[in-house]
């Protein structure tokens, strides 16, 4: 009885288990997201987690095996059937197949919105991306559902965007072909429509989600404040 009563005494004084800090950052294509991630979760020494790389892949592979990006029957059973992982280095795998730099081709680019809208493809990956977050110690992730979807309660949600024009200056300097920034415009605005767009889990600015607005700032910047957001300071970028 003594010995109940001391346990009931110790368990009502412990502190509550520590949670692994989870950052959520979402945004249109191009806002800088995947960058700002990788070197915020470097500073905290965590893992990153491309959720777009997941999408991605699942586009490479149904290209690979003839699977049309309107069949969501076919998508989604491919989906369910791969165990889609991350390297060390946060790149994609599948079958001890690293995809990178595949999944970033032009094909791949203009086939993963329609890919990505299908419910059956969103709830597989959707639940693997929360197993990491159970598995690993702590995430950054980034994406387009991250901080409403599958981390709404996360430690820190943002927001990070910026004007189609300065991002598509952005994607054309870091694919080095400044000279087409108009057509990387015309198809950063088709993407943000479609995932803006789309039924399941659209892109939006969820209620309670820190807006980071990046336009004239460099990644180095932007990285700096969310560190200072993550740790207390409460600094604007
Ligand atoms: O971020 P990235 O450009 O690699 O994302 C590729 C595509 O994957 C997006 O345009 C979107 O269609 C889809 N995606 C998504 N949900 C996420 C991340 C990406 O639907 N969380």
């Amino acid at each position: 009885m003594q010995d109940e009563q001391q346990n009931a005494a110790a368990k009502a004084t412990a502190s509550p288990p520590e949670r692994p800090l989870v950052v959520a950052i979402d945004g249109p294509a191009g806002a800088g997201k995947s960058t700002v991630a990788r070197g915020l979760a470097a500073a905290l020494g965590l893992r990153f987690l491309d959720t777009g790389a997941m999408y991605r892949a699942i586009t490479l592979l149904a290209i690979e095996a003839g699977i049309a990006p309107s069949d969501g029957a076919a998508l989604t059973a491919l989906t369910e059937s791969l165990e889609l992982d991350f390297d060390q280095d946060g790149r994609v795998v599948v079958a001890q197949r690293c995809l990178e730099p595949a999944i970033r081709r032009g094909d791949v680019t203009g086939h993963v919105s329609e890919v990505s809208a299908h419910p059956g493809v969103r709830a597989a990956v959707v639940a693997r991306q929360q197993e990491f977050g159970r598995r690993w110690d702590g995430l950054v992730a980034e994406g387009r559902d991250t901080t409403t979807v599958v981390f709404p309660d996360a430690s820190h949600r943002f927001y990070l965007d910026a004007s189609p024009a300065e991002r598509a200056r952005r994607r054309a300097l870091e694919l080095g072909v400044p000279e087409e920034v108009a057509r990387i415009q015309a198809e950063i605005e088709l993407r943000d429509g479609k995932d803006s767009g789309r039924k399941h889990s659209p892109l939006v600015h969820g209620a309670g989600v820190e807006l980071v607005q990046t336009d004239g700032l460099e990644a180095g910047g932007v990285i700096e404040a969310l560190l200072e957001l993550v740790r207390g300071g409460g600094v604007e970028p």
